[in-house]
């Protein structure tokens, strides 16, 4: 059917397959409409397999990201009426007696706890059942695209998993390479695919021969097992997306000149030598990120304290350690460019946050290749993975940040105190924004920094508007708290997010209006955000409202994410599977593609084909 060939056996069923759903539609809402009305009903006790007797469940597998756990819990609790489906979470130090598991109806794990356990079931050692013992009614990937590397743990757990149903949920089945949607299919078990092989002969290899123009055996194929609904089967109310373009005032756009002139200055010198060193790019994405920032803060920026932080020199990249390290990883996370030269997962800035075996920390090596940890901590040989391809190998150190992590956690937190004339343009007209709302209206704010959220915030308290906050530095149960609280107080008008918090799974639905900041690197994350307020159980029509200042690097960031697709196909060409990405390289490509864009003056012509005479 795919591809017009005739087979004489009859190929094995495949149950299950991959819900794809646009965001915003509740795609793990489905999931659990389907566990409630699709019981098990088969009576078997058990069955052989080559790895031999396996007890039969009637139980559902979710397996979930760490960071969604408590968000998946919450659905349940939320949508399941008291006393009709049971289920139990079953990961770390929380886990209960294993053969307790089929009294559930659900139970929820973690990738990391489903790859602790497969080892456990290998060790011949250890004699005790583990997840890999029973035969499972159904099993539930989410987030599958966490598996697009088949060579990882996490991937070969999740294969190894028996069950007679099998879904995977993804908002992106294929993000950068076609062979992403080779790993789903072989977890999927969806003959004759399934292989590596026969996908690679019958499906990728005529789809990169071809390029774009011929995708539809990959196109039937997705069809065939797949659901990817978008927001017209339902009937969403309408929503409106409003860009606001602001001018700085005289005196910040003296003030942002100057900075933008230096910044050009140092790239200029960072990028004429080559190759750059390590502390070379780091610097210079910090001064673009300084640039970011000015357009948020105005004149605050000039006497903001983490301001001051100290710059990476080439000595420091020498010596690296724990400090640089982490000085490295932050300027790469808020870059957006922190990906895993293994997995080729996107580390956020939650990466490594917990010490807790659930949520390993990533290794950041001293030529910037970063390792995330599940992939150092769980590699499949049992062997260590090599933190980055160079023999001998670099020196490497363990990284974590959290934006907040220099700032005293809890409500004794110390907010900014700004002076009325230096409030910045941005901030003025969100504030203005807010307090012309009609009352009873609710609102999200977004913004990458918790430093700006924090100026809003002390702006908010002034006003008198109630409001409420999620970041980062907070646990699952007091994000869960905030969002009830926002969802269901009427008093509260307000709720600041970190949009790296304000990913999948979060409802805002109480809100009808939802501001962005300012512009990020990854298109992806703004429109997750934005999807919080314009999503299943909306009732009202939706406004979103970006800010940008006009004439700034904002403008460019968002022709940035455009580049930002050449970027994943230029990736794709210098990736093979036996040389995994060289982290370096591509932030090289990463850096001098943002600085081409930072003026458009009569020089960027010039600059642009210097850059591609060192390109070559
Ligand atoms: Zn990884
Ligand atoms: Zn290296």
């Amino acid at each position: 059917m795919i591809t017009e060939m005739c087979q004489n056996v009859v190929p094995p069923d495949s149950k299950g397959g991959l819900l794809a759903d646009q965001m915003g539609l509740g795609k793990s809402l489905t999931m659990i409409s389907l566990i409630a009305l699709n019981s098990c009903k088969s009576t078997e006790k058990g069955i052989f397999t080559t790895q031999g007797y396996l007890r039969r469940l009637k139980s559902t597998l979710i397996v979930v990201p760490y960071s969604l756990l408590e968000t998946w819990n919450n659905q349940l609790k939320r949508h399941l009426k008291p006393d009709t489906l049971t289920w139990m979470r079953f990961h770390g130090t929380q886990k209960r007696k294993i053969w307790t598991l089929g009294n559930f109806d659900i139970v929820i794990t973690t990738f990391e706890t489903l790859v602790r356990q497969q080892k456990r079931h290998e060790d011949t050692e250890i004699r005790e059942e583990t997840l890999f013992s029973f035969s499972w009614h159904r099993i539930v990937l989410d987030e599958a695209h966490t598996i697009r590397n088949r060579a990882t743990a996490m991937a070969k757990a999740a294969c190894a998993v028996n069950a007679t149903n099998r879904w995977a949920i993804t908002g992106t089945p294929i993000q950068n390479r076609v062979t992403d949607f080779s790993s789903l299919l072989e977890y999927l078990k969806i003959y004759p695919f399934s292989s590596p092989k026969v996908f690679d002969t019958e499906i990728a290899k005529p789809w990169l021969k071809s390029g774009d123009k011929d995708i539809t055996r990959m196109k039937k194929l997705v069809n065939c097992i797949s659901l990817c609904r978008t927001k017209a089967i339902i009937d969403l109310p309408k929503r409106e997306d409003l860009i606001h373009n602001l001018k700085f005032s005289a005196e910040e756009q003296e003030y942002y000149d100057r900075a933008k002139e230096g910044t050009i200055r140092k790239l200029d010198a960072a990028l004429s030598s080559n190759p750059l060193q390590p502390g070379q790019y780091l610097n210079a994405l910090q001064w673009l990120n300084e640039l970011r920032l000015l357009c948020n803060h105005g004149l605050v920026h000039s006497n903001r304290e983490v301001n001051k932080t100290v710059s990476i020199t080439p000595q420091d990249t020498q010596v690296w350690n724990k400090s640089t390290g982490n000085k490295a990883f932050e300027t790469i996370v808020c870059a957006n460019e922190a990906v895993c030269s293994v997995c080729g997962n996107v580390l956020s800035d939650g990466a490594g946050q917990g010490s807790n075996s659930e949520n390993p920390k990533p290794y950041l090596a001293k030529c910037l290749t970063l390792t995330c940890g599940s992939c150092i901590k769980d590699s499949p040989s049992g062997q260590p993975v090599p933190t980055c391809s160079h023999v001998p190998l670099c020196k490497s150190v363990e990284v974590s940040w959290t934006p907040d992590i220099a700032i005293s956690s809890g409500k004794g937190k110390m907010l900014p105190d700004i002076r009325e004339e230096h409030v910045s343009t941005k901030l003025k007209t969100l504030m203005a924004d807010l307090q012309t709302c009609p009352k009873g209206e609710k609102s999200v704010v977004f913004s990458y920094w918790t430093f700006t959220l924090d100026l809003i915030e002390s702006l908010l308290i002034k006003a008198g508007i109630s409001y409420t906050r999620i970041d980062g530095q907070h646990s699952g149960e007091r994000r869960e708290e905030a969002i009830q609280k926002f969802q269901t107080d009427a008093s509260i008008q307000v709720i600041l997010v970190s949009i790296t918090c304000g990913g999948a799974g979060l409802d805002l639905t109480a809100a009808s209006v939802a501001y962005l900041l300012e512009p990020q690197w990854n298109p992806m994350m703004e429109e997750q955000a934005l999807c919080r307020i314009h999503r299943l159980g909306q009732a009202k029509e939706v406004k979103t409202v970006r800010y940008r200042i006009r004439g700034s690097f904002e403008e460019r960031v968002v022709q940035a994410q455009d580049l930002k697709k050449e970027i994943a196909a230029e990736a794709f060409n210098m990736q093979s599977r036996r040389n995994p990405l060289d982290n370096r390289k591509r932030l090289e490509i990463f850096l001098r593609m943002r600085y081409e864009s930072i003026d458009e003056g009569p020089s960027s012509m010039s600059r642009s084909n210097q850059s591609n005479a060192l390109r070559g």
